[in-house]
């Protein structure tokens, strides 16, 4: 059975490229940050077509490369737009990352495209620019809050993934056992490595307190879901 990478960068030059195919027994979505890399995927997506799931946006890190005539063409190859949304880290103001994020947001909601959302601080913006554009289909990857924001998310329609990282905190294990079963995804956030997923599916099993075939199944099911 193959595992699902809700959330892979495989195409980012520290990975050194794709080769011909993603690695074998894994399926996975891979996210750009900027626009030098989505011109990589584009390339990647047009050469491996169904194979993969490829989402464009501009990450909060790079709000202000954002143009949307730059960004419009992407969206004809697009599967999800993201990874985009909010950084508390970003040296670019909370007006700039909410401005573009929530650009780049109802482009999504009004081509019907699941998001890929980065989060790192600023929740209650997140929250607000979500329900002021309508979104319902998205997924918080490497998510890592307190189990009450989990709820709110959760019942907003969010989807949640989680990588190793996110496993080994307190505040990623709150998440995963607050989020719906339908609502949980895996990731590396790196180069959709099998061995390093199957540590993750391991994990996750563990903290669920699910056994490994039963948490495949939810995964498979959850990420043809969302990707559909
Ligand atoms: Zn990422």
């Amino acid at each position: 059975m193959p595992l699902f990478d809700a959330h892979s960068h495989l195409h980012f030059p520290e990975f050194a490229g794709l080769g011909d195919d993603l690695p074998s027994g894994v399926a996975a979505c891979l996210a750009s940050a900027n626009f030098a890399d989505m011109q990589i995927l584009a390339s990647v997506k047009k050469r491996l077509g169904s194979k993969i799931f490829a989402a464009f946006g501009v990450h909060p890190k790079f709000a202000g490369e954002f143009s949307a005539e730059k960004f419009l063409p992407f969206l004809e190859l697009a599967d999800a737009v993201g990874e985009i949304g909010f950084d508390k880290y970003s040296e670019y103001g909370l007006d700039i990352q909410r401005s573009f994020f929530e650009a780049q947001l109802s482009l999504a909601v009004s081509r019907n495209l699941p998001v890929i959302i980065h989060a790192v601080g600023h929740f209650d913006c997140l929250e607000k620019s979500l329900k002021k554009c309508g979104s319902k289909k998205f997924l918080i990857h490497a998510a890592k809050m307190p189990k009450e924001l989990a709820k709110i998310f959760d019942g907003m329609g969010g989807y949640f993934s989680f990588g190793l990282r996110e496993l080994e905190s307190a505040k990623g294990r709150a998440c995963l056992l607050a989020a719906s079963r339908d609502k949980i995804l895996l990731e590396t956030d790196k180069n959709s490595d099998r061995a390093a997923l199957e540590k993750t599916y391991d994990r996750a099993a563990e903290i669920l307190g699910l056994g490994a075939p039963a948490l495949q199944k939810i995964i498979e099911k959850n990420f043809a879901e969302f990707f559909k």
